[in-house]
């Protein structure tokens, strides 16, 4: 195999394994986020937003492969009257924002509070400086996808599947188990909650 044909079916993999982890990231904090979103009267969602997803070429090529159905209008992205229609390729933006009344209703103690953040986080880790220094949402044109770092974007995404597991138990209320220090990987605990957090780690 030349080193082209196998730089292509290496980011067809990882397309493939980014586009199934973003889904069991996007389902398990839909589980949290739908009660307020289905009824939310100043949806969050912007056409701008949306955009980042069509400039991506790693992303434009996710949703390709996972959410082909999907329309983008110009004046509601990927949204309808049901929600998002991308079932991955997001811009990792959109994990990033929890308003207010989620966060409120749904964490408790600094444990969780940490854990819905290292959550929100996962998707934007696994593409950090996936490209040389930038982001993968930051590749812009398709040559970009040639320098590439398998091995990088394969390592994150390693680390990601490992907190999401962790993080996936915290918020379901079970014992997080061993290797809660993987979070870190993704987002340092905030100074104030630190003692506590390192309690339990
Ligand atoms: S995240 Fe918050 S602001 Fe955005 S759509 Fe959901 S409930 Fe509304
Ligand atoms: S969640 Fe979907 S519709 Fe909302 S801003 Fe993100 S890509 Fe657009």
């Amino acid at each position: 195999m030349d080193l082209i044909t196998s730089m292509k079916s290496a980011i067809a993999l990882l397309v493939d394994r980014y586009g199934q982890f973003e889904q069991r990231v996007r389902q398990h904090t839909e589980r949290w986020c739908r009660p307020f979103c289905s009824a939310c009267r100043r949806v969050c969602c912007q056409a701008g937003f949306c955009a980042e997803t069509r400039e991506s070429s790693f992303l434009t090529r996710v949703v390709r492969r996972f959410s082909s159905h999907s329309v983008f209008s110009p004046s509601n992205g990927w949204l309808s009257s049901t929600g998002c229609t991308l079932v991955a390729g997001r811009p990792p933006v959109c994990y990033e924002f929890l308003c207010r009344p989620i966060t409120g209703a749904v964490l408790g103690d600094p444990q969780h509070r940490y854990a819905m953040h290292v959550s929100s986080m996962l998707v934007t880790h696994v593409g950090k400086r996936a490209i040389g220094g930038r982001h993968l949402v930051e590749a812009t044109r398709a040559a970009d996808l040639d320098r590439l770092n398998p091995e990088r974007l394969t390592a994150r995404l390693d680390e990601a599947e490992k907190a999401f597991r962790i993080v996936a138990d915290i918020l379901d209320g079970q014992p997080p188990g061993t290797g809660i220090q993987a979070l870190s990987r993704i987002a340092t605990p905030p100074r104030n909650d630190d003692q506590e957090i390192r309690r339990v780690m």
